[in-house]
């Protein structure tokens, strides 16, 4: 093993300690807890070390990007897609990933469940929601979130399975505590629902700044890059 990939294992292990402290600190069971690694501009090499130091899930940011590493990787893992999604890639990324789990507006809802129709299978994916309706940010707002899924609810194959979101940036993890807690309470409001098609199981929240605080809050998927990889080269 070369030293990168003795690095990844090692933070690999610090990082899933860090969930066990977090989950049982909150007494959940950590098992309950996936740890996704967040891949963007990693190299091909890194992603295999941290698939082989124990990881399940990955997520990138970018359509392309992740042709190009799938290709070369193959199923190693479960692939989603944590990044906006453009119309016009919808139709690659049914391709690519599990699990979609940037959707936040009805067109491109449309064009996956169209997508998935053809194709004869469902399409999973989380909403993404903008919590403290930051203009930077994609995601849908707090208000339109009901909305859209009443109206993804009539879809033929599209499977809401959870809620994904980005706090703000802040210099205190504490400072996300609220958005973390909004996103679990919205997901019960959602389930209560009992809409069509919209089975809430996931929370999407938490990256390497916040993750110990997403868990205590009820993350049931954290996105971690920094931690386990080092600081992020620009790009590939
Ligand atoms: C980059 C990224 C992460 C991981 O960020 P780190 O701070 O490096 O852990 C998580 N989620 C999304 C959507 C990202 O783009």
């Amino acid at each position: 093993m070369d030293s990168a990939s003795t690095d990844i294992a090692a933070n690999y292990r610090a990082v899933m300690e860090e969930i066990r402290v977090a989950a049982e600190k909150s007494g959940r069971d950590p098992q309950s807890v996936k740890l996704m690694a967040a891949t963007k501009t990693q190299g091909v090499a890194q992603i295999r070390s941290v698939v082989d130091a124990g990881v399940r899930f990955l997520g990138e940011n970018y359509v392309q990007e992740a042709q190009t590493k799938r290709k070369a990787l193959g199923d190693i893992a479960e692939w989603h897609l944590i990044g906006h999604l453009q119309r016009n890639k919808a139709k690659a990324a049914v391709e690519l990933f599990s699990v979609i789990q940037s959707l936040d507006n009805l067109g491109l809802a449309r064009i996956l469940d169209r997508e998935g129709c053809k194709n004869e299978r469902d399409i999973r994916v989380f909403v993404e929601v903008n919590l403290a309706g930051e203009e930077s940010k994609t995601g849908v707002s707090r208000t339109d979130l009901i909305p859209l899924l009443r109206e993804v609810a009539k879809f033929e194959r599209l499977k809401v399975e959870g809620l994904m979101s980005i706090p703000p940036a802040a210099a205190d993890p504490e400072e996300s505590r609220r958005y973390f807690r909004e996103l679990r309470m919205l997901r019960d409001t959602i389930n209560d629902l009992s809409l069509e098609n919209v089975r809430l199981e996931e929370l999407s929240m938490g990256m390497t700044q916040d993750y110990r605080v997403a868990i205590e809050e009820g993350a049931t998927i954290v996105r971690i890059g920094t931690a386990l990889f080092g600081p992020r080269p620009a790009k590939i």
